[in-house]
C-alpha cells in the first residue's frame, strides 16, 4: 500500500540515485524522473521491474522505444504483451461494431469520436454489454449526443481533479 512518493524514493534507492541511460547521478543534477519501461498506453503498468530512473534530460529526449528496447526483462515484455494485444483486440472489436451498428441505422459518428469514448468507457466486454444496454434506451439517433457529452463530463472532471 505505498503511495507514488514512496515508490519512487524505493525507485530511486534501488538506482543509486543515477539516471539509468546516462549515469548521471541526481545528486548532481538534482532532477530524477521516475519512468516507466513500457508505457501504460503499451499495457504497462507500476511493478518495479517496470519503473526504471532517469534524469529529466534522457526523459525528455530518449524515446520510449528506446528505454523499452534497452531495460525490458524478456518476462515483462512477454507479458505485457500478451496484456497489449489483448487489448487491442477487444478495441478494434468494440470500435468497430460501434462503428457498424451507427452507420447501419444512418448515424453519423466518425471514428475518432467513437475512439474517444471507447478508450474512456468501453475497456472490457461487460462495459461493452452496458453500452449495448444504452444504447437500446437511448437510441440510435440521440446516442451520439449522449457519448460526446459523456466524453466532455469525463474530461472536465480529469482537469478538476489534477487541478488539486
Ligand atoms: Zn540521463
Amino acid at each position: 500500500m505505498s503511495s507514488y512518493k514512496d515508490l519512487q524514493a524505493k525507485i530511486f534507492e534501488r538506482d543509486n540515485y543515477t539516471c539509468r541511460y546516462c549515469g548521471k547521478s541526481g545528486r548532481e543534477y538534482r532532477a530524477l524522473v521516475m519512468s516507466h519501461i513500457r508505457t501504460a498506453s503499451m499495457c504497462g503498468d507500476d511493478r518495479e521491474s517496470n519503473l526504471i530512473t532517469l534524469c529529466r534530460y534522457c526523459y525528455n529526449h530518449i524515446s520510449n522505444n528506446e528505454i523499452r528496447a534497452k531495460f525490458e526483462t524478456k518476462e515483462n515484455a512477454d507479458y505485457f504483451w500478451r496484456l497489449y494485444h489483448e487489448k487491442v483486440k477487444g478495441y478494434c472489436y468494440y470500435t468497430n461494431y460501434i462503428k457498424k451498428v451507427f452507420t447501419e441505422n444512418g448515424v453519423l459518428m466518425t471514428r475518432p469520436q467513437i475512439d474517444k469514448y471507447v478508450n474512456i468507457f468501453v475497456k472490457n466486454d461487460d462495459d461493452f454489454n452496458a453500452f449495448k444496454a444504452e444504447l437500446q434506451n437511448t437510441g440510435y439517433k440521440n446516442m451520439p449526443s449522449k457519448m460526446r457529452s459523456d466524453v466532455r463530463k469525463y474530461n472536465h472532471q480529469v482537469k478538476n481533479q489534477s487541478k488539486e
